[in-house]
């Protein structure tokens, strides 16, 4: 079995057990064995959906430490779009940017800018009407790992696009090289995530590499930047923030940067699911492109943002208007398709099939109905498997037992109570009367 990376953790000292995130996992990720939480790792896509629900924080993403600045000789800051979203009304880009310089960082480089060459191609790219409509974005690889999970026969839909995050990165890069005659090893580009899914993205990547080396939460940088910002300028030279790049950090951001197609965008990942299905069964060819975040709010929802996402919006919605009006000159952006195009084809990770083998998924699937009919039907999740069928999947798959199901538990122990009651009444027959 290949190994997969994973930002999301369990924290085994904190987890009690309680099942709330094995009901939330879209990918029927978690199972609860022995009162503790197990995360199945060729299934989880690091939505980061259970560090969101999980009362006790047992669930973590796991990130860089700022320590790792030390690894490079020049070190680059990528900040996501939604990082501007998660401080006061009167913080501006510049005043964020010129505090990561402070904290250590040699140069930012926004993945706004970035965004907007990636909505340019995307726009050209959807133009030609690519077969199979309808298209869906590549940039929350959350949505993608969904894909690769629980719908591999559409991972030809998504646009075989690198995202902005690999875009800006690449471009950091080579503007470090030429600038400063850098070696590649000397330069270290760091992401400022909202998400573990991005920190994925980055340590395991699609293609053979990624162009980004590390990435730091949102949440554990915040404390630094707001120390810094008191003493930082709006120093706008660093700051270029196209209003079209930094919308991507929201819902509906993206299409607003691509325009004038049939576009839909949805966000939260079981909307999302709800969506693949409707292009699964063939419902939505009239849409151009999708835009899908797994996000409620997209990126200003991200599990790593420290900022309460109704604050983010309304913070972002006012940021956006203010960045319509100050259009700063944007670099010139590589005209190249192949510049922008994904390394290959995403790969399916069809984990929850029941086997390789046809005929032994079919049976091992009409045993699954017969075990899921007889079970309660009450979703309950006090088995440690997220709902009656997954229980049944599992003791298919020889990982489970019916008796891990409390009322199965239940009407066998009713069953050998009424035995021993039986046995109770019995007499050897030298004792007296046989009773049969
Ligand atoms: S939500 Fe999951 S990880 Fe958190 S305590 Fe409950 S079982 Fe453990
Ligand atoms: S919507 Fe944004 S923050 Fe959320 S998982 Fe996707 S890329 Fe990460």
């Amino acid at each position: 079995m290949p190994h997969y990376f994973h930002s999301v953790m369990l924290d085994r000292d904190k987890c009690k057990g309680c099942t709330n995130c094995i009901k939330h996992c879209p990918t029927e990720a978690i199972r609860v064995r022995e009162g503790q939480a197990i995360i199945i790792e060729e299934r989880c896509i690091d939505c980061g959906e259970c560090i969101r629900i999980c009362p006790n924080r047992a669930k973590l993403a796991i990130t860089d430490p700022l320590e790792k600045l030390a690894d490079y000789q020049y070190n680059i800051a990528l900040p996501a779009p939604s990082l501007y979203a998660q401080f006061g009304p009167d913080v501006l880009p510049g005043n964020i940017l010129s505090a990561l310089l402070k904290i250590g960082f040699d140069e930012v480089y926004e993945v706004a800018v970035g965004a907007v060459a990636v909505s340019n191609h995307l726009r050209r790219y959807i133009e030609h009407r690519p077969r199979p409509q309808p298209v869906i974005s590549s940039a929350c690889p959350a949505v993608v790992r969904l894909m690769q999970v629980r719908f591999p026969g559409l991972l030809e839909h998504i646009a075989p696009i690198e995202t902005p995050m690999e875009v800006s990165a690449r471009l950091a890069r080579e503007k470090a090289r030429q600038e400063h005659g850098l070696a590649d090893k000397a330069i270290g580009i760091f992401f400022i995530t909202p998400c573990p899914a991005k920190v994925t993205a980055v340590k395991q990547p699609f293609g053979k590499r990624s162009y980004v080396d590390g990435a730091f939460s949102m949440s554990d940088i915040y404390g630094a930047i707001l120390q810094r910002l008191s003493d930082a300028a709006d120093d706008s030279r660093n700051s270029l923030s196209p209003a079209l790049g930094v919308g991507w950090g929201k819902t509906g951001g993206e299409n607003h940067a691509i325009k004038e197609h049939a576009l839909l965008a949805v966000d939260g990942i079981h909307n999302v699911i709800n969506v693949l299905e409707e292009i699964e069964r063939g419902e939505l060819a009239d849409i151009d492109y999708v835009e899908a975040q797994a996000c409620t709010g997209g990126c200003i929802g991200g599990p790593l943002t420290p900022q309460n996402l109704f604050v983010a919006r309304v913070r972002m919605e006012k940021l956006l208007k203010k960045l319509a009006d100050c259009r700063q000159p944007l670099p010139d952006f590589p005209s190249d398709p192949d510049y922008y195009r994904l390394p290959g084809p995403i790969p399916p990770r069809p984990t929850l099939q029941l086997s390789d083998d046809i005929n032994q998924a079919i049976t091992m699937l009409e045993e699954v109905e017969h075990i899921t009919a007889q079970l309660p039907g009450l979703d309950c999740g006090s088995c440690g498997s997220p709902n009656c069928r997954a229980l049944a999947e599992d003791i298919v798959r020889g990982y489970a037992e019916n008796s891990y199901c409390v009322f199965k538990l239940r009407e066998r122990l009713q069953l050998l109570a009424s035995e021993i009651v039986d046995l109770a009444h019995k007499q050897p027959p030298a004792m007296g009367k046989h009773v049969k």
